[in-house]
């Protein structure tokens, strides 16, 4: 018994007990504020996720996921969440936490980690992102010098304490990929040739800058966007493993489908793969009757051969902001 949660569940058990002994129990001021009624109905979603059962998984690709058993993170010493949409994988939220806290004990008295979007509860698209669907993307403001509570303009970047931040995710290899605009590159590169005489080697594994063209491979890459703020990828290795794990369960591999054209019904795809239209209307979460559109992306969940089975097949990455 997780007793974090009794709260959370009692009000759930409130709320499920309201038709039938609502009127009689509690008194007329609380029964008839619909304003705590309509926040409480509001808050159902998070309380049931918080009560959510078993391992975060992290389905499908950063550009076209879904997010199950999220975690929501919450501001804390160091950090600061600005958004709603701050839903990740139970290591991406416990990283974000630790490392937060830990450029907050080296630097202490200066300003926050901030942190926009993350994902939706249940990850898949989120405005005005290409990527952040499935709970591994992470986006926050730049650290600032002085008293600033972010960096706007390069001149007031905290370059120390953001190479800090970055060396501790790098750190156990629990980010991929961040995403930085050549001028935050510039400002760090130089840092670290010059202040702390990184060898040459070290510094081409870790920087795009100065090449223009992107390098497969490099810690830091360059997006366009990403001027004011950074964009993370954290590996999150047991979520997408939790997800990979569950697809060759159910004997099946996951393929991201692209609709081309208008000949493509729900039964031409799954055909096409060896599957139902059932499967596809279930695991895309559409409506019976669904009509295909160009450019839709379609998870489907292609039947493995037997002996495949129980293997596991844990799906590419894309990239993206
Ligand atoms: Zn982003």
């Amino acid at each position: 018994m997780n007793f974090r949660r009794l709260p959370a569940l009692a009000l759930v058990l409130l709320l499920c007990a309201l038709p039938r002994t609502g009127q009689a129990t509690l008194p007329v001021a609380v029964a008839e504020a619909p304003a705590l009624w309509l926040g409480a109905v509001r808050a159902l979603p998070l309380i049931l996720a918080s009560l959510s059962p078993g391992p975060s998984r992290a389905v499908g690709w950063p550009a076209f996921g879904r997010l199950e058993n999220g975690v929501l993170a919450r501001s804390t010493t160091g950090l600061f969440i600005r958004s709603r949409q701050a839903w990740g994988t139970a290591e991406t939220v416990a990283g974000l936490r630790g490392i937060a806290q830990e450029i907050a004990t080296l630097y202490p008295g200066r300003g926050d980690l901030i942190v926009t979007d993350i994902s939706r509860m249940d990850g898949g698209h989120l405005n005005p992102h290409r990527t952040h669907q499935n709970g591994r993307d992470v986006d926050v403001l730049l650290y600032a010098l002085g008293d600033l509570p972010r960096a706007r303009d390069l001149k007031d970047l905290d370059v120390e304490r953001t190479w800090a931040f970055l060396m501790a995710l790098r750190r156990d290899g629990m980010a991929d990929l961040v995403l930085a605009d050549m001028g935050i590159q510039q400002k760090l590169y130089t840092y670290a040739k010059k202040s702390l005489e990184l060898p040459q080697a070290e510094l081409e594994a870790l920087f795009q800058y100065p090449r223009g063209r992107k390098i497969k491979g490099t810690f830091l890459q360059h997006a366009k966007g990403h001027r004011t703020h950074m964009h993370i990828r954290f590996a999150s290795p047991q979520a997408v493993a939790a997800s990979a794990l569950e697809d060759a369960r159910r004997g099946v591999e996951r393929v991201a489908h692209i609709v081309v054209g208008r000949k493509e019904t729900l039964a031409t795809v799954a055909a096409q793969y060896g599957t139902t239209p059932e499967s596809i209307v279930s695991e895309n979460r559409l409506g019976p009757r669904t009509q295909l559109r160009r450019g839709q992306r379609l998870f489907v969940l292609k039947p493995l051969p037997q002996a495949q089975v129980n293997a596991g097949h844990p799906p590419e990455d894309a990239q993206g902001g």
